[in-house]
């Protein structure tokens, strides 16, 4: 019986070992041809990483500050928000989709920092010139002035400093 878990435990521990790494690769897949070009984008060092038009990133899990990062095109249109926070990726090409819009819906619905994962900086993006009220409001930290350009960003987190 005692035998039988170890062999399982080993296998368990091979099969882990051969199916998970310290690197992550990826490739984006670009959704529109016009636009090949972007970042990858490290929310909690605020770093980016250039990625080329063959789309192939190759990222360092080893380092804390680059366990969640995602896609971002030049026209500031975000892929999903990657996560590894135990510094491992598995062994595999894992697509990264250049705009993933749906991705970001139960996170708006759910008023969720997709970074954070909390409610707790969370304010609204309030677009349009803003009236006494609005300017009141920013100052207090209370929403996000976006700007007169309306974008598709409703939510804006301040501890992370990312719109989604
Ligand atoms: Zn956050």
């Amino acid at each position: 019986m005692l035998r039988m878990l170890l062999t399982m435990l080993l296998a368990a521990a091979i099969s882990q070992g051969y199916t998970q790494q310290t690197v992550f690769r990826g490739k984006v897949v670009f959704q529109d041809d016009v636009i090949k070009a972007g970042s990858i984008v490290f929310p909690l060092t605020k770093k980016t990483l250039e990625v080329p038009e063959t789309g192939l990133v190759n990222i360092d899990l080893r380092e804390p500050g680059q366990r969640i990062f995602f896609f971002s095109d030049i026209m500031g249109r975000n892929s999903r928000m990657l996560r590894f926070l135990e510094g491992i990726a598995p062994d595999t090409l894992t697509v990264i989709l250049a705009a993933d819009k749906d991705f970001y819906a139960p996170f708006i619905r759910g008023r969720r920092c997709p970074v954070c994962l909390s409610e707790k900086n969370v304010v609204p993006i309030v677009y349009g010139f803003p009236g006494r009220q609005s300017f009141a409001d920013a100052r207090a930290g209370r929403i996000l002035l976006g700007g007169c350009i309306m974008s598709p960003e409703k939510l804006y987190c301040k501890k992370d400093e990312f719109s989604f």
